[in-house]
């Protein structure tokens, strides 16, 4: 029995290494040479660090470099708020981890490259589904070597928010928009910068810096469409836009040059109506697209990854085809969690980032932010939400 996964993000590597560890012939198909990309989140949330504790592997993964948040704070106009505490949280690491993804995905991967029965092929683009009948029989893919087919007793379409597996599929998606998009740049760290900076909400905009060590991702929200403009408008407005919001980066917005400094990302949220039919199913972005709201994509896939894992191990340990019952156990079991989440950051982003972003002036933290950062014991409700979600797996033993 196999499965070939396509897609090398989270939700594809993190389900290969656990269906090799149960002794499942597993092949993943990246289409890039490695994972070295600029847009990649950051942050790995607490209930994926104890699904590498359960997986006993959260002491080697804690030696690759990174930064851990134990309180998340943001700014919103003059006032500092914490908006979430993750230092009660019932798991063994109580923060939020910041590592850039390709090390978490490097690590992740050269986990699963120690069971005999991983592969995972990079360079390697799937092209489109071999079928019999109705029934999803494989993978076409396109390598340096040339295409060739991929047979597989079940096909993983984990290609992320532009899957091509879930169109080939004919599977169905429901498309929720967004208001915003948000503009890719990293600037570089100097000494004396703050620490741990975070969000920043002021004069109708929104930037996000993400410590990667000698310098910053950073993150400008602006409303869905407007990129075309602000190129007109020119690089010299956006640098001062960035300037007014975080005056300290004065000294450095010259380090972006030209437009090729500035990557767009088109923010989508959207979810399939079935994630899976015959001899196929889909997880991760390729299921449902995720606003970068709370920064839940990355989780939300490992958890789909284990869900899966959980069910589909006993399906491929009892031979066979696997049923078409047990890929709707995984959908089941993973849907509610996502609609949850979705719908929060549905509610975030028309109620809280269209105002912002249409907004001008100095803002004000509102009195439920205020109340946040005043009262401790609240700040665990985000964190947990945050950090845990609804519904965290639990990886099965055996
Ligand atoms: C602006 C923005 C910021 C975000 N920030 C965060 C954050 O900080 N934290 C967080 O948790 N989430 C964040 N997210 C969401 C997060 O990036 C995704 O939810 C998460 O990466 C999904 O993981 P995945 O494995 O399902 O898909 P992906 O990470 O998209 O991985 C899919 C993989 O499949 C590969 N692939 C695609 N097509 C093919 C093909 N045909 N053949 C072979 N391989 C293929 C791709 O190269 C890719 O490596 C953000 C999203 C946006 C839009």
């Amino acid at each position: 029995m196999n499965c070939c996964i396509v897609g090398g993000g989270p939700a594809g590597v993190m389900l290969g290494y656990l269906l090799a560890s149960a002794g499942v012939e597993v092949t993943v198909l990246e289409k890039h040479t490695d994972f070295f990309r600029d847009f990649r989140g950051d942050t790995v949330h607490p209930s994926t660090l104890e699904i590498l504790y359960e997986l006993g592997i959260i002491d080697e993964f804690l030696k690759v470099p990174h930064s851990k948040v134990r309180r998340l704070t943001g700014q919103i106009g003059e006032t500092t708020v914490t908006l979430a505490d993750f230092s009660h949280l019932p798991t063994h690491c109580k923060f939020l981890l910041f590592m850039p993804q390709w090390d978490f995905l490097n690590f992740l991967a050269r986990q699963g490259r120690a069971f005999p029965s991983f592969q995972m092929e990079m360079g390697a683009e799937a092209s489109g589904l071999l079928f019999d009948g109705d029934r999803v029989t494989g993978v076409r893919v396109k390598t340096p070597a040339g295409e060739r087919d991929i047979r597989a007793d079940l096909v993983v379409g984990a290609d992320g928010r532009s899957s091509i597996i879930r169109e080939a599929g004919g599977l169905q998606s429901i498309d929720f928009g967004s208001p915003m998009d948000a503009l890719w740049m990293r600037l570089s760290k100097q000494p004396g910068d703050p620490e741990q900076l975070f969000g920043r909400i002021d004069y109708g905009r929104i930037l996000v810096m993400l410590d990667r060590g000698d310098y910053w991702q950073c993150a400008f929200v602006i409303p869905k469409g407007d990129f075309d403009e602000i190129q007109r408008r020119g690089l010299d407005i956006l640098r001062a836009d960035i300037v007014k919001m975080n005056p300290f980066l004065a000294n450095r917005v010259a380090e972006l040059r030209d437009w090729s400094d500035v990557k767009l990302l088109t923010v989508q949220v959207d979810r399939l109506r079935e994630w899976c039919r015959g001899g196929l199913l889909c997880i991760g972005d390729a299921a449902h697209a995720m606003s970068p709201i709370g920064g839940v994509g990355i989780n939300l896939a490992i958890q789909d990854a284990v869900a899966a894992a959980n069910i589909l191990i006993p399906e491929f340990r009892r031979g066979g085809a696997i049923s078409i019952d047990a890929l709707r156990r995984v959908q089941k079991r993973r849907e509610l969690p996502t609609r949850i989440t979705q719908r929060v950051q549905l509610l975030i982003q028309n109620f809280v980032i269209r105002r912002v972003l249409s907004s001008e002036g100095r803002m004000a933290a509102p009195f439920p932010v205020r109340l946040l950062g005043a009262i401790p014991l609240l700040q665990r409700v985000p964190a947990r939400l945050v950090g845990l979600g609804y519904r965290p797996e639990h990886v099965k033993s055996g």
